[in-house]
């Protein structure tokens, strides 16, 4: 590809791109697609003959686009939200331009020391002291996984490491309702998934404190050794909250790392307004949360703060020799932060979103959706055939068709087709949460285009399919 090539095409694919964010909200938020339905439309061979770009444009459009779910819909309500925004696409564009690896500081000094500072921005954007020190990682997967590392070599003593777990019987504690990355993060740490206890929840599925503190006492005796909790800010189910300053007490009391997984919810504490949620934070040993779900930041954008940064470096810094640089002990060398060595120019995006919004814009956009939310859950609660199924903290709503008359299986069949309707429709794309047995909607307000009218219309078509279901009386 010539140059000339380059900035024809580019100038044509930012065009597509202008015009697809005004328009995202026409297209079915969940293609109506069969599995293979694109597959087949692709050669079963890779070209012998480079082919020009107007062609691979051509099939982007007419095969790619519409076997796309449209994440950046207003109109996506499912999951939590993947959000993104034009100031971190165009971000994007640039790090891909410039295809730097920021392994180290000498790789590029200005990616390393960009993202020291917006870890330091990020930290007092989100309430803690500056006693924590940040870095970015891929997801909160593996911002998880690395506090679970790094608390398991301070407890042996930075040995397992070299000589492996030996005899230590870890215990590994979370609710019930902690997200699936908590049992891989066992599992691949080597502590094993049965040494992941979970502890039950409470009416608002936040963990019980001293359900916590009794399973610690019980393994104690049992000859186990607790070596970490991890606390839940927001849920992936239903957002609850745990409980961190009981949690951190029990955490003192035994000398516990605990961890805190804020995917979602951490980005609510830009709000001065809702850093109650995070009461005790500031004395947990790690914390995480995704820019890249609710901070107009594309994936992948995970921040992770640490206490103890000396623990986390000493857990994954292996220098050889061509790593070497000058200037290892003036730097943060980010390779010994995590597990990849490689790392993407990922600051850049969130220094364009963080200036492009400032600090009042992102607070503007995240109080919209709360009170979007709040106007939902309100519908739902004024309606005599649908009910709340959870408290509703930050920005998820759970909830169900509940007419009169069904037994229990049968509103949990009803719901699932509803949800099935609502989503083939393409209008608009939610998921469901199992809740004590009950099949519950998720309706999720964190899109960053998303408006009241496009509540409303969510709204409206709930109501409309729930009614036009056969229910049998
Ligand atoms: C989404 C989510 C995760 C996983 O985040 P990734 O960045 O995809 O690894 C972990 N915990 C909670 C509570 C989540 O909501």
């Amino acid at each position: 590809m010539t140059s000339e090539e380059f900035r024809q095409a580019a100038h044509e694919m930012v065009e597509w791109m202008a015009t697809y964010l005004e328009e995202v909200e026409n297209y079915p938020v969940k293609p109506n697609v069969e599995p293979g339905e694109i597959y087949e439309q692709l050669p079963d061979h890779a070209p012998q003959k480079g082919e020009p770009m107007a062609a691979i444009f051509e099939d982007f459009r007419q095969i790619i686009v519409p076997g796309m779910t449209h994440w950046q819909s207003p109109s996506f309500h499912a999951y939590f939200p993947g959000n993104s925004s034009k100031p971190s696409v165009l971000a994007e564009m640039l790090t891909a331009t410039l295809g730097a690896q920021c392994m180290v500081w000498a790789t590029s000094p200005a990616a390393t020391e960009l993202e020291d500072r917006i870890m330091e921005w990020l930290r007092t954007m989100v309430g803690l002291s500056d006693d924590w020190a940040g870095s970015i990682q891929n997801g909160a997967s593996d911002a998880t996984l690395n506090a679970l590392l790094t608390a398991r070599e301070k407890a042996s003593g930075f040995t397992a490491n070299y000589t492996g777990l030996g005899r230590q019987r870890y215990r590994v504690y979370a609710s019930e309702q902690a997200h699936s990355s908590v049992d891989k993060a066992v599992a691949i740490a080597g502590i094993g998934r049965d040494n992941l206890v979970k502890i039950p929840v409470d009416d608002a599925y936040a963990l019980r404190p001293e359900l916590l503190a009794e399973a610690i006492e019980q393994d104690l005796a049992a000859g186990y050794q607790p070596l970490m909790i991890v606390a839940a800010l927001g849920t992936t189910g239903t957002t609850a909250i745990d409980p961190l300053a009981d949690i951190v007490a029990i955490g003192r009391q035994h000398q516990l790392w605990v961890h805190v997984d804020a995917a979602l919810a951490g980005t609510a504490l830009l709000l001065p307004e809702m850093r109650w949620l995070a009461a005790g934070l500031e004395q947990t040993d790690s914390f995480v949360f995704n820019p890249h779900k609710w901070m107009f930041t594309n994936f992948d954008a995970s921040a992770y703060f640490v206490k103890d940064k000396q623990a986390l470096i000493n857990t994954f810094s292996i220098t050889p020799e061509y790593l070497r640089t000058p200037e290892d002990n003036r730097v943060n060398n980010y390779r010994d932060w995590g597990i990849p060595l490689g790392r993407r120019f990922r600051a850049l995006k969130l220094w364009f979103v963080i200036r492009s919004f400032g600090l009042e814009g992102l607070q503007a956009k995240i109080r919209l959706h709360l009170q979007l939310t709040q106007w939902f859950r309100e519908q739902v609660e004024g309606h005599p055939h649908f009910e709340v199924a959870a408290p509703v903290p930050l920005n998820t709503v759970c909830f169900r068709y509940y007419p009169v008359g069904p037994s229990p299986e049968e509103l949990n069949s009803l719901n699932e087709q509803l949800m099935h309707r609502l989503n083939r429709s393409g209008e608009i794309f939610l998921t469901h949460v199992k809740l004590n047995g009950r099949f519950v909607l998720r309706m999720v307000i964190g899109q960053t285009e998303v408006q009241q009218r496009h509540v409303e219309k969510a709204w409206r078509l709930i109501k409309e399919m729930a009614a036009s279901l056969p229910v049998k009386n």
